[in-house]
C-alpha cells in the first residue's frame, strides 16, 4: 500500500479543485484495507474515493483518502444465456464497458463513456440513455471499516432507487466496495427506446444495430452534449430530475407549455436543466466557475482552486428554482 501526505486532491477529481489532503494511501487489494484499519485512530476521518467523478472537495481534509485501485476482472458463472463477471472496484468503467461490448455480452453498452470506477457504479446507481445498473448488478463485495469483515450484497439488498443505494446513504464511508459481479445476458437484446438512440437506428438495417455501433452511437452523443472533465471541470449532472405530483405538474404546464415531464410510478419526474435554464442560469460565467453552455444541469469549474466558489453557485441555483417554481432540487454529487 502506498502513502502519500499533505498531498492536493486536483488530480484526483474531476472538477479539479485544489484542497489539501493530509493522508491519501492507494489501496490495491482487500487486505490492505484491513491493514490500514488497524493502525489508524479509531475516530479517523474517512474518504473513500474511486474516479472522483462524483464528488465535490470544498475544504481541506485532515483525514484519511483510501483511494481505490483494486483491479482485476474475473468470470466466476456462465449459463446457456447469461455471464458473471467480476470486478476489481478500482477498474475503469467504460474500460470495463468497452470489454463486454467486445465480447458481445448485453447490457450496460448504454453506459459508455461514464467517468469513473466501476465500484462506485452501485453507489449512486449510474444511469444513463434508458438504462440503469441496477439492472446487471449481481452482488456487491466490499469491506466493512467499522469491523474490518467482508460483506456481500446481492442485488436486492442494495436498495437502489434512481440515483440512490443503500451504499449512498447508511453505508456511506463504512463499506469499501472491493469487487461489483455484473450479470449479463449473451443472448442478442438492446435498448434503444431513447429517442436520439431510437431516431438513430430507425431506418437501419437490423443487422447494423450491433454493440458496438450502439456503444459508438452513446459516445458520439455523449461527446457532443457533455464537457470533457479533462478540458473543463465538472461532476456531469449536479442535481437529480426532481419528482412532482401531477397536479403541481398540470400548473406549471398551463404557465409554461413546454415543460417536459415522464411518468414515473404516480409521480412526474421533471427535468432539473429545465428548471435551471427558466431560471436563466445556462452559460453562466463569473469568479471562474459557472453553468455549462450546452447543458444546464452541468455545473463548470473554468480555473477556480476552491470548490466552495461551485458549492455556493449551486446554492443559488438552488434557492433560485424554489423560489420561481417551488421545487427543491437534490444534489447528485457528494459534497465534502
Ligand atoms: C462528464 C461526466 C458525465 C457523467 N455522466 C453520468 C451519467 O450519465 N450517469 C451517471 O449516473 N453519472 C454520471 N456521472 C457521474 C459519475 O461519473 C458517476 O457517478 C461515477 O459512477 C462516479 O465514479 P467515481 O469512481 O468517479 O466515484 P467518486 O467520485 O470517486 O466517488 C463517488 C462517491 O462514491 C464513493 N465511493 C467511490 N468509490 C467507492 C468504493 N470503492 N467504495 C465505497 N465508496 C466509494 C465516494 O466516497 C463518493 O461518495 C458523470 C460525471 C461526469 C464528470
Amino acid at each position: 500500500m502506498e502513502l502519500e501526505k499533505n498531498i492536493s486532491i486536483k488530480n484526483y477529481n474531476s472538477f479539479k479543485v485544489d484542497h489539501k489532503i493530509k493522508k491519501f494511501y492507494k489501496i490495491q487489494s482487500k487486505e490492505e484495507i484491513n491493514e490500514i484499519r488497524n493502525y489508524l485512530p479509531k475516530d479517523e476521518k474517512i474518504i473513500i474515493l474511486g474516479g472522483g467523478s462524483n464528488i465535490l472537495f470544498t475544504k481541506d481534509f485532515d483525514g484519511s483518502i483510501l483511494y481505490n485501485n483494486i483491479l482485476g476482472k474475473e468470470i466466476i458463472k456462465e449459463t446457456k444465456n447469461n455471464i458473471y463477471i467480476k470486478f476489481g472496484a478500482g477498474e475503469n468503467w467504460d474500460k470495463s464497458v468497452e470489454f463486454c461490448v467486445k465480447n458481445k455480452w448485453y447490457g450496460i453498452e448504454n453506459l459508455s463513456l461514464i467517468p469513473g470506477s466501476v465500484g462506485a457504479a452501485p453507489i449512486q446507481n449510474i444511469g444513463a440513455y434508458g438504462t440503469e445498473i441496477k439492472d446487471y448488478i449481481y452482488e456487491v463485495t466490499g469491506i466493512n471499516l467499522l469491523n474490518g469483515k467482508s460483506e456481500i450484497y446481492k442485488n436486492k439488498s442494495c436498495d437502489f432507487s434512481y440515483r440512490n443505494s443503500v451504499f449512498k446513504e447508511k453505508l456511506k464511508n463504512i463499506l469499501f466496495i472491493t469487487h461489483v459481479t455484473i450479470k449479463l445476458s449473451k443472448i442478442k437484446k438492446f435498448n434503444i427506446s431513447y429517442n436520439e438512440v431510437k431516431q438513430y437506428f430507425r431506418n437501419m438495417n437490423s443487422n447494423d444495430i450491433t454493440l458496438n455501433n450502439i456503444r459508438k452511437k452513446i459516445i458520439e452523443i455523449r461527446e457532443s452534449k457533455l464537457p470533457n472533465p479533462k478540458i473543463l471541470g465538472n461532476c456531469g449532472s449536479f442535481f437529480k430530475n426532481p419528482t412532482i405530483d401531477s397536479q403541481s405538474f398540470n400548473n406549471l404546464k398551463k404557465k409554461y407549455p413546454d415543460i417536459v415531464g415522464y411518468k414515473n410510478s404516480n409521480k412526474i419526474k421533471i427535468s432539473a436543466a429545465w428548471l435551471i435554464e427558466k431560471c436563466g442560469w445556462k452559460g453562466y460565467k463569473k469568479n471562474n466557475v459557472g453553468v455549462f453552455k450546452n447543458h444546464a444541469l452541468v455545473l463548470v469549474n473554468y480555473c477556480s482552486n476552491d470548490g466552495e466558489k461551485i458549492l455556493k453557485l449551486s446554492e443559488k441555483i438552488k434557492n433560485s428554482v424554489i423560489e420561481k417554481f417551488n421545487i427543491t432540487l437534490e444534489k447528485e454529487v457528494n459534497i465534502f
